[in-house]
């Protein structure tokens, strides 16, 4: 079977990974990739904004399967377009990628569905807003409603940062995305991301994990895309895991069905897990990153199956299979990301950190120039580990991260400290 990814992350590397280790694939390529998913598979230089190059690209070489890792190709309408083309993409279409697209719409599905989430209303006025934020006092959450690259988002401890928030979407800060905002109660509890296949009737669980959002350790500093992450949390008991699967993810896949614009691909649920249960606050239509590579490390079975059956709407019988062990990855990143960092700096002794036991190193910004690895993104490479316990995992991540040599990079030395202690304490 040939196949085509798309994308050039860890998210990516972590997909082509698993993939390749499936004995139906006979071809992997990505688009565009890096120098670690090229270990994987063959890269080519498609631009996948680009359509109609990728759907001749498809024809020309029959690939069965386009997996899309990013959410933007998914917005853009990859998956209707491929679909029109007879080519079987894995993903959910332009109208049910919304649910990431636009956080209006998430919520009005949760109204209409009866999804637990934080009560909200809609604005496309700043004078509405800025009545309504007053009205609720803080701390309160602001989000520009459309893709905002993971950055839309401000939760408001004071009245003052929320009118402040709601001036600066209204004056442009997200573009498009931003021309209208939801306002949206703050949850507060603990925060966990779950995952599910969907095949636009029946969804099956993929795994929990919790990422770290913050750049330094001890949750300190700016946001960003996600520092480190481990699967499965402890913090989803089999209770909550259930609670999710019943009054969040059936729900949402039953009522975009009645809608008559079914969910196919993976929702990753943001969940808060309050003191009334687990509440939804956002949606993202494919994997998290870098989520998916504990995932793919924790997964026993072939995943291209899975993918074959999500797209043809054949999950009702279907079943996988998962280490029972825990997975962690620790996000090494070049110094000054998220703000300004320099790229094509030298990477080296990944070979021997990867020889520790349990350890898998996925790129997820790498170019390769005369044999050398060379960093070309702001999170550069995912070190990763399976163990026996979260500490184990940690223990072995962190002794990898240890070996890699590159003086412009650093990483958080937390990863997991929430699993770690409560593996400690029980
Ligand atoms: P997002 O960019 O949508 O992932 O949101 C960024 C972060 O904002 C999330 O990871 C949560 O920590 C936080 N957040 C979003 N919505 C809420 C809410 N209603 N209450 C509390 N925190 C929230």
């Amino acid at each position: 079977m040939h196949i085509l990814l798309l994308g050039s992350g860890g998210r990516e590397h972590a997909l082509a990974w698993k993939m390749a280790a499936s004995p139906l694939l006979t071809k992997l390529w990505c688009a565009p990739g890096n120098a670690g998913i090229a270990r994987e598979a063959e890269c080519v230089a498609l631009d996948i904004a680009d359509h109609a190059a990728v759907i001749d690209f498809c024809k020309r070489n029959n690939v069965a399967l386009v997996v899309v890792g990013p959410e933007t190709p998914l917005a853009a309408g990859i998956v209707d377009d491929l679909a029109a083309a007879g080519i079987k993409a894995f993903g959910p279409s332009r109208e049910a990628a919304q649910l990431e697209g636009s956080k209006g719409f998430t919520k009005a599905l949760c109204s209409e569905f009866g999804i637990p989430t934080g009560a909200y209303r809609r604005f496309t006025s700043a004078a509405d807003a800025l009545a309504y934020v007053r009205a609720r006092g803080a701390p309160i959450v602001v989000k520009a409603d459309g893709l905002a690259a993971g950055k839309g988002v401000v939760v408001a401890s004071t009245l003052r940062e929320a009118e402040d928030s709601v001036a600066m979407m209204f004056e442009g800060a997200f573009g498009a995305a931003g021309a209208g905002i939801v306002i949206e109660e703050f949850l507060a509890g603990r925060e966990i991301s779950f995952f599910a296949l969907c095949d636009g009737e029946t969804a099956i669980p993929l795994a929990s994990a919790q990422d770290h959002k913050r750049v330094f350790d001890h949750d300190q500093g700016p946001n960003t895309g996600g520092m480190g992450a481990y699967s499965p949390t402890p913090f989803v008991t089999p209770e909550i895991h259930d609670a999710i699967m019943t009054r969040i993810i059936r729900p949402t896949v039953a009522g975009m069905k009645a809608r008559g614009t079914p969910f196919r691909g993976v929702l990753y649920a943001g969940v808060m897990l309050t003191a009334e249960g687990p509440k939804l606050f956002e949606y993202n239509v494919r994997f998290g990153d870098p989520e998916c590579q504990v995932l793919m490390l924790r997964m026993m079975s072939d995943i291209v199956p899975a993918l074959l059956a999500a797209c043809d709407s054949q999950l009702r019988n279907f079943d996988l299979r998962w280490y029972p062990d825990s997975a962690l990855t620790v996000v090494m990143a070049a110094k000054g990301y998220p703000g300004d960092y320099n790229k094509g700096t030298r990477i080296e002794g990944l070979d021997e950190a990867a020889k520790i036991e349990g350890v898998e190193i996925f790129h997820a910004g790498t170019t390769a120039k005369d044999g050398h690895v060379l960093a070309n993104g702001g999170r550069v490479l995912n070190v990763c580990a399976l163990g026996k316990t979260v500490a184990e995992a940690q223990r072995r991540a962190y002794q990898a991260v240890d070996r890699v040599q590159w003086p412009d990079g650093f990483c958080r030395r937390d990863i997991a400290w929430q699993a770690v202690e409560q593996e400690k304490n029980s």
